[in-house]
């Protein structure tokens, strides 16, 4: 029962990072089937099954259609209350994928989440060619035994699952487990924010904490309680825990706990989460966007044999992007800084490829805060103007200014839960002369729901625009 849990710091509201060998979930696939008539009314999410073996078709994982379906049966009484379906055709939404690297992928540290950018990208690019489906690669793990760990965020375009029968959880084969990860896919995080073998454990941490039981919570939700994950009651049916004086609830039925339970649900506010990020992703058709100066993003080529092709080779470049000038915030020179302290901030922790060069400038402000750089643009010409920026809760409604004129309406930097890339923020074209130029953003609104009125900016390109275009 190991217990695999990644960390992400933050800001806002934090991210999570989904690495799960969950010791929590349920020992039956019984659920009420639906009606016809309410399960017509639920949102279809159409999944494509990849099963990944290496490249020589060694070490397949072991998971058949029947065991997809039967995940996402017990997904599909989780999700409804999102008013999600689950639609999977084992015989169209099934598939092999040859891949050693893909199928030897696992969560991995801060430390290390670089070197795994190349393959990362290739599951994105791959995923991508299943385009409106949530995809699941159900691989086999980095060992000859076949692991037991999945993951998923809502920065990746995919969730990364494992055999059928090689993930269990007190003594039974763990049904809960996919459904978990798909909560990490649309943004939810853990209720618990660590986990302790014993109770004497986590009675010992919350007495050094001065009995604050926030040390516990893994989200910032008020409807899912502080939770302490500890593996001596994971398998009990009890919904709250004495430690030392204090009666402490825990979330064992929700889905995004490690707690073992035969029923999973969502609460109000996850609810919320899952909504608002399947509505981003279905603007996206599934494809989650990344902050990729010079490339065309969402990926649309079909690229289902993207891990056949030389894995050093670069993307394919948008039309024109070529002559693109293109520049990272984080060094940019900052002409002027108005209400506002702007740093740059390692991005990793956020996403494992979403943002450029995996760092941005992070900008605490308050209304009407603005940011001046200077950029150099080396000649004349009409440009697309393309910003690639950050969404985060705390994050407000920003309007771009170029020499001087306005471009484009504000973008909503925004996000529900956790933090995002925005993908290009197309903000229209401008005709600008060779010299430098300053660049800058204004924070003018914010959504109500936005708990600042912070914001982040990745990088910028002027992309020269295509005459007759
Ligand atoms: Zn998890």
């Amino acid at each position: 029962m190991t217990c695999l849990l990644v960390g992400a710091a933050g800001i806002g509201a934090g991210a999570s990072r989904g690495g799960d060998s969950d010791p929590a979930a349920t020992a039956t696939t019984e659920s009420i089937p639906l009606t016809e008539t309410r399960r017509a009314a639920l949102t279809p999410v159409r999944v494509t099954a990849l099963r990944v073996s290496d490249d020589d078709g060694r070490r397949q994982t072991l998971i058949s259609p029947e065991e997809v379906s039967r995940w996402l049966q017990f997904a599909d009484s989780v999700y409804k209350s999102a008013g999600i379906r689950f639609v999977f055709d084992p015989e169209k939404d099934f598939h092999d994928l040859k891949s050693t690297r893909i199928n030897n992928i696992m969560p991995a540290g801060l430390d290390k989440r670089a070197d795994l950018t190349d393959v990362s990208l290739d599951m994105r690019r791959i995923a991508a060619g299943y385009p409106k489906t949530l995809v699941v690669y159900f691989r086999w793990g980095s060992a000859s035994t076949p692991t037991g760990n999945s993951f998923s965020s809502g920065d990746l375009n995919y969730v990364v699952g494992c055999g059928f029968a090689s993930t269990g959880v007190c003594g039974h084969q763990n049904i809960s487990l996919l459904a978990h990860e798909m909560g990490h896919y649309f943004g939810l995080l853990h209720t618990f924010a660590g986990s302790y073998q014993t109770v004497a454990d986590a009675a010992a941490a919350l007495a050094a904490a001065n009995n604050d039981t926030s040390i516990f919570a893994g989200d910032p939700f008020d409807d899912t309680p502080p939770d302490p994950m500890i593996s001596e009651i994971a398998c009990l049916d009890t919904r709250a825990v004495r430690l030392g004086e204090h009666d402490v609830p825990i979330c064992r039925d929700n889905i995004m706990s490690y707690y073992d339970s035969p029923t999973k649900t969502l609460s109000p506010r996850q609810v919320r989460t899952v909504k608002w990020m399947l509505e981003r992703r279905a603007r996206f058709d599934m494809t989650a966007p990344q902050n990729r100066p010079g490339h065309a993003d969402p990926p649309r080529e079909d690229s289902r044999d993207a891990a056949r092709v030389d894995p050093s080779a670069p993307p394919p470049a948008a039309p024109g992007a070529s002559d693109s000038v293109i520049a990272e915030f984080e060094t940019l020179p900052i002409a002027e800084a108005t209400k506002v302290n702007a740093s740059p901030q390692d991005m990793l922790g956020f996403s494992w490829y979403g943002f450029s060069r995996h760092t941005q400038i992070y900008c605490r402000g308050e209304k009407n805060a603005t940011l001046s750089f200077k950029l150099d643009v080396p000649r004349d010409g009409s440009y697309e103007v393309i910003v690639y920026a950050t969404l985060a809760p705390d994050y407000g409604q920003v309007q771009a200014t170029i020499a001087g004129r306005r471009t484009g309406q504000p973008f909503d930097l925004w996000s529900d839960t956790i933090v995002l890339p925005s993908g290009p923020i197309s903000l229209g074209r401008q005709k600008l002369t060779r010299g430098t130029h300053e660049v800058s953003f204004t924070v003018v609104a914010k959504n109500p729901l936005a708990l600042a009125y912070n914001f982040g900016l990745d990088a910028i390109e002027l992309r020269p625009a295509i005459a007759g275009k």
